[in-house]
């Protein structure tokens, strides 16, 4: 045998990590008194416990409390009870506080590494080297936030008490992602990890103990779903920051519609890994295992569709083949190991159940040949071949080492297959060639891109989704937004519309008698019921008619502003001419439009004269901010920066309030349209003719047809089609309460990024109903991720 044969027949001896540490610490805790709570340990009321076991074996390894609803109510107490002084302490105090966790969490990294691993079953090359040092990056970066926050976000304060419910795919790091930010804000936390993985939050919160973090200001409840509805549904609780799966996601947006509560949610993704035939096939087979096979493929952005170019569809499957074979499957404790057990038996029960559908319909699924461990819940690595855009292995999450493939022949039908799935939440493109990658990037329906690379992260960098993955970023500067609130100068309650009796005088003057149509895709079309709404002056007398749209005129609208590709895709500059002359047009029909002012609202001649002059200035504001709204670049300490590009949210619904009826309805469209966002807007159900008076203004100002589409009639009705529209992206309602809540809990189906005011009325003329946050609510935050260097 000569060295190169010895050297290929090497096998990999074992190289366990040690647990005795682990052990130890597993059989010294008392886990039936695991709720963390104001401080104590405490059991639960009701006396109940959950298994927590151990993957690789299916071993018990601890009974954990499991919270009811009275624990959750006891820990939200001790949040609020602990949330004046916490708020209150300086960023400097909470930066110590942060620092001092991070610290901690270093001196017992390997301990959570260990611990994570038994509890999980990933690989200890993953936690070790990834989850843990990840998650105390979060604590010691997210310290300096804690002290950049006035300066950084004037106007800014902790949203309050922030309900937190993790998974269990990275027990440890989805914590540090929540309780990070929350605390550099402010905030005090209720925290529930997933009852599959107990163990770190459990080790995490004695280290709270240690680092000095004051009673109550983090509460770590342990159980499963009836705990999590508790915290959701729990009216002491501001803000619910949810990662999971999309169903529990809209769920929760259901159960949280019309109370106020702010919500973020990181759900799930089918994200594609995309190989253009100019890249370098090595590094994406690399690149493509950490995708797929990182955990388990039980990660929300696992590259699980690839998408490689047909002319090297063939060699690319070989080398990934050959690679696949390589792959250790084993105990995860074993330094060697690359793929370990699923986290329990009913996720590999799922994973079958999808594979043998998969299989049904049509796919062809490889695995190589390996010897599974004989207990544990092991699955192979699998590629699916064959796989149509319809097989459920290409449509579904399947949250397991399943990779379907499907090929392209060229961008642009690497970019439809790419946005083919209800979700967004990442994507990886391989290509020697950066102008293509740049090019195609963008075009991604997804909340973050790796260039020649996948799976990157960094707490200083937003992560999140588009469409059905969710909404709100984890990490940096745009994380902390998800845990801060901006005074919006609310104004008193809105009122419900009257079924007012019909005016039927005429208001006097001689005009021709006009009825206002809706204006979609650039022209002004008959209602399709063919009904009219009348108009009351101020005084009560018939001031006009316009049209009374419907489901079918919304349905128009949504599909001319889905249509209208030249203005989200026209340079900031380009908008913000068009901004500049809209505001021109405008300002020369300023009396005209004071005038109906007055006649429908009766405001005085003084007032209705500096609404239109404050739309005009607002018009002018957003023109000018158009090109200055910019995303950033992020340095992450990686061989990479990160671009967050700031992306137009897509069709965006706006439901324009009565009061202010010029002012309110320019400026939710004004930011809109500013950010390349097309838009349906409802105006004013009361003072229409504002908006109606509008169409010959946009007409004359190069408005693109489409970007902006106006819709009378019942604004409840109408808020109500927009929110259950699946092709409308963004829904602003300032309506009455009612509607506001029948908006958000109407959004679920493709879970559209729904603002609404509450039921409250702003004061649409003060300084703060204008400018950035305005503008962030009309962009998502894409990051783009390009390393560099060899
Ligand atoms: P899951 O939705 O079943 O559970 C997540 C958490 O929600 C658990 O703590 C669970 O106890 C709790 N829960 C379940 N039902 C609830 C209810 N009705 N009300 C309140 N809480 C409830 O998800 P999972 O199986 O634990 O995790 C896998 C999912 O998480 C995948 O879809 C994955 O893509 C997603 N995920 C997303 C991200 C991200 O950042 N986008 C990160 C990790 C995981």
């Amino acid at each position: 045998m000569n060295i190169l044969e010895r050297y290929h027949a090497m096998d990999y001896g074992p190289a366990p990590e040690a647990r005795n540490e682990a052990d130890a610490w597993l059989a010294a805790r008392e886990f039936s008194k695991a709720l963390f709570i104001g401080g104590d340990w405490k059991a639960a009321s009701g006396g109940k416990t959950f298994d927590t076991s151990e993957p690789s074996s299916g071993k018990l390894l601890a009974k954990v409390s499991d919270a009811g609803s009275a624990d959750i109510d006891a820990a939200v107490l001790a949040a609020a009870k602990a949330l004046p002084k916490w708020s209150a302490s300086s960023g400097y105090q909470r930066a110590k506080v942060l620092y001092a966790i991070g610290r901690a969490m270093q001196r017992h990294q390997r301990l959570f590494a260990v611990l994570e691993t038994i509890d999980n079953g990933k690989p200890i090359r993953e936690s070790r080297d990834i989850d843990v040092p990840l998650a105390i990056r979060h604590f010691i970066h997210h310290a300096g936030w804690a002290q950049a926050l006035d300066k950084d976000f004037p106007g800014h304060k902790g949203v309050g008490v922030v309900g937190q419910i993790i998974p269990w795919n990275f027990p440890l790091l989805m914590l540090a992602w929540k309780i990070a930010p929350a605390l550099a804000a402010g905030c005090t936390v209720v925290l529930k990890p997933a009852e599959f993985t107990p163990l770190t939050a459990i080790l995490f919160a004695e280290i709270c103990e240690r680092a000095g973090v004051p009673k109550g200001v983090v509460n770590i409840v342990q159980g499963g779903p009836e705990a999590g509805a508790a915290i959701v549904n729990h009216p002491g609780i501001q803000k619910i920051a949810f990662t999971g799966s999309s169903e529990v996601g809209k769920i929760i947006r259901k159960a949280t519609a019309g109370s106020g509560k702010k919500i973020s949610l990181e759900l799930g993704g089918k994200s594609a890994f995309v190989v253009f035939e100019d890249a370098d096939l090595d590094s994406a087979v690399e690149g493509l295992v950490d995708g797929i096979w990182f955990n388990q493929g039980q990660v929300c952005c696992a590259g699980s569709r690839l998408l490689v170019q047909e002319g090297i569809a063939d060699a690319f499957i070989a080398k990934v083949k050959t690679r696949m074979s390589r792959l250790r499957v084993g105990s995860p404790l074993d330094k060697n190991t690359d793929i370990g057990p699923l986290v329990d038996s009913t996720q590999l029960d799922r994973v079958r159940g999808l594979l043998a559908d998969g299989a049904k319909q049509g796919a062809v699924c490889w695995q190589p040949d390996a010897a599974l461990p004989s207990s544990g819940y092991y699955h192979l690595p699998t590629l699916a071949t064959g796989v149509s855009p319809a097989n459920i292995l290409a449509q579904e999450e399947v949250f397991g080492p399943v990779l379907a493939t499907m090929t392209f022949r060229n961008t642009e039908e690497a970019i439809e297959l790419a946005n083919n799935t209800r979700y967004g939440l990442a994507a990886s493109v391989w290509s020697e060639n950066v102008n293509l990658a740049l090019h195609v990037a963008p075009q991604l329906k997804a909340g973050v891109v790796w260039v020649n690379g996948t799976n990157m992260f960094d707490a200083a960098c937003g992560f999140g989704g588009y469409r059905e993955s969710g909404f709100g970023r984890e990490g940096g500067r745009e994380g902390m937004f998800e845990y801060l609130s901006a005074k919006l100068p609310l104004g008193p309650a809105v009122k419900p519309a009257p079924v007012s009796a019909q005016p039927v005088e005429q208001a006097g003057g001689d005009a021709i008698d006009r009825t206002a149509k809706l204006f979609i895709g650039g022209k002004q079309v008959r209602p399709d019921g063919n009904y009219s709404m009348a108009v009351a002056t101020a005084k009560g007398k018939l001031a006009g008619e316009v049209g009374l749209g419907n489901r079918k005129d919304i349905r128009d609208a949504v599909a001319a502003a889905r249509a209208c590709k030249s203005w989200p895709e026209a340079t900031a500059y380009n908008r913000s001419q068009v901004l500049y002359y809209l505001a021109e047009n405008l300002s020369g029909r300023a009396d005209e439009f004071a005038a109906r002012l007055t006649q429908l609202t009766g405001a005085t001649a003084k007032a209705a004269r500096e609404e239109v002059e404050l739309s005009i200035e607002r018009l002018f504001l957003y023109a000018g901010l158009a090109d200055k709204f910019e995303g950033r670049v992020h340095q992450p300490p990686a061989r990479a920066v990160t671009l967050a590009l700031h992306e137009p949210v897509g069709v965006v619904g706006i439901v324009a309030p009565d009061s202010a009826p010029l002012l309110g309805l320019i400026s939710l469209v004004a930011p809109a349209l500013a950010m390349g966002d097309t838009v349906v807007a409802v105006p004013s159900e009361r003072h229409p003719l504002l908006a109606t008076d509008l169409y010959q203004v946009i007409e004359y100002s190069d408005v693109p047809a489409g970007a902006i589409n106006i819709v009378t009639g019942r604004s409840a009705e109408l808020a109500g089609v927009l929110a259950k529209h699946d092709d409308v992206d963004g829904l602003w309602v300032f309506a009455d309460a009612e509607a506001c809540a029948k908006a958000e809990a109407d959004s679920i189906g493709n879970l559209k990024r729904v603002w609404t005011g509450n039921g409250r009325s702003l004061d649409w003329a003060s300084d703060e109903a204008a400018g950035d946050a305005f503008l962030r609510r009309a962009v998502e935050v894409k990051n783009v991720w390009v390393p560099y260097g060899d």
